[in-house]
């Protein structure tokens, strides 16, 4: 079977979130209103705790995608559309809040799909990032922590739907293996 062990508390997650919002409120403070993207479904629970600390005016839309092949992006790094936002985002501040930044093919689908649509301006923020796991160049303007190369969960993300509300983010031990 399996067990998880925690890697980053939840005092901790709050804390970098705490820092995160008051960094985005900086950055956008003369821009006005923050169009936040949140990848669905591993981010809900980050855009959840993100956006409530923001001071500044900010809307909230989500957008979910899915690889082809298994869990992950697979080899040919194919993802696709599952739902889109709703309302348009020409001439708005776009910010994509993912959960965890892997491979990369994920967040570089997300980044052209959203530019093609002309925003004012379009960065990436993300909980986690594997750097050792990099496939894709794509650049991610706001990172929460950077981790290992290993299977996470908890804080919003799973293993085939299990652990997702976790209050700390764990790792994922498949027992004998
Ligand atoms: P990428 O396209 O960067 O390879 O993968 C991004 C997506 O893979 C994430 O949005 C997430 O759904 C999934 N993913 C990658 N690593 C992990 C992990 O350690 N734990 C979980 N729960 N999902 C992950």
């Amino acid at each position: 079977m399996e067990h998880t062990t925690e890697l980053i508390s939840a005092a901790s997650i709050a804390a970098r979130v705490d820092e995160m919002a008051a960094r985005l409120d900086e950055d956008y403070a003369v821009l006005g209103e923050l169009v936040l993207v949140g990848v669905l479904k591993g981010s809900f629970i980050f855009l959840a705790d993100l956006a409530r600390r923001l001071s500044i005016p900010h809307r909230v839309e989500f957008i979910a995608v899915s690889s082809y092949g298994d869990r992950e992006s697979d080899e040919a790094g194919e993802v696709r559309l599952i739902m889109d936002v709703r309302h348009p985002i020409v001439d708005k501040h776009v910010l994509v809040v993912e959960d965890i930044v892997d491979t990369g093919h994920t967040l570089s689908y997300l980044m052209r799909l959203l530019l093609a649509r002309g925003p004012a301006s379009l960065r990436a923020c993300t909980l986690l990032h594997k750097p050792d796991r990099r496939q894709v160049d794509v650049q991610i303007d706001y990172v929460g922590f950077e981790i290992p190369d290993t299977w996470v969960v908890g804080y919003g993300l799973d293993f085939a739907e299990r652990h997702r509300t976790l209050p700390n983010l764990c790792e994922l031990v498949v027992d004998g293996s």
